[in-house]
């Protein structure tokens, strides 16, 4: 029976007293972070515990989101390689016929392939190369990742003309650059380098 809430920054967590309890901890479980205390203590007592650990606890919550999340329709815990390519391309069968349509490309080809140090590629022959890992974000941002491509095949820059081209297909390009820079810090790579 979780009696009692503390509030650390956006998040609340539950605070479950136990009797035999002599120290107080916090606990990953799969629904987020609550504290474990011993019975009697004090809400002050409790809440500087938790503010001197936030840090921990953001850490703690943004693993717990990545882990859970199912989003390409699998649980992103348990990935595989080989199921990243099969939702990738089973999502590009689906929507790359569409952002070509709109954005009046034509690829040579678009292939996924484990890459390491960036989302995609754009060759200058009109190849496309897709990162696997695209497969541990959510769809916006893998949508944001293709389109930014897809722009490359008009102009093989990051210039002016090529954020514009990028912005009017996705006008909340910032936001979704913002985001992937969020999860970035937090993925591990599904394979290392070349192997699918
Ligand atoms: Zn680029």
């Amino acid at each position: 029976m979780a009696a009692m809430f503390i509030t650390c920054g956006p998040h609340r967590l539950p605070v479950r007293f136990h009797p035999r309890r002599r120290r107080l901890a916090l606990v990953a479980t799969p629904e987020g972070v609550e504290v474990r205390a011993p019975a009697g203590l004090s809400h002050r007592h409790i809440e500087s515990f938790v503010r001197a650990e936030q840090t921990w606890i953001e850490q703690a919550l943004a693993e717990g989101e990545t882990r859970q999340t199912c989003l390409w329709g699998v649980p992103t815990s348990g990935l595989t390689a080989q199921q990243a390519q099969k939702v990738l391309k089973a999502w590009l069968a689906e929507t790359l016929p569409r952002w070509c349509a709109a954005m009046d490309v034509t690829p040579r080809q678009v292939r996924v392939r484990a890459m390491r140090s960036s989302w995609g590629r754009c060759s200058a022959s009109g190849t496309i190369t897709l990162a696997l890992d695209l497969a541990q974000l959510p769809q916006t941002l893998a949508e944001y990742v293709l389109v930014h491509e897809l722009a490359h095949l008009r102009h093989l820059h990051h210039g002016p003309d090529f954020w514009a081209l990028v912005d009017r297909h996705l006008p909340d390009r910032r936001e979704r650059v913002t985001s992937l820079r969020k999860w970035e810090k937090r993925l591990r790579p599904l394979a290392p380098r070349g192997s699918v």
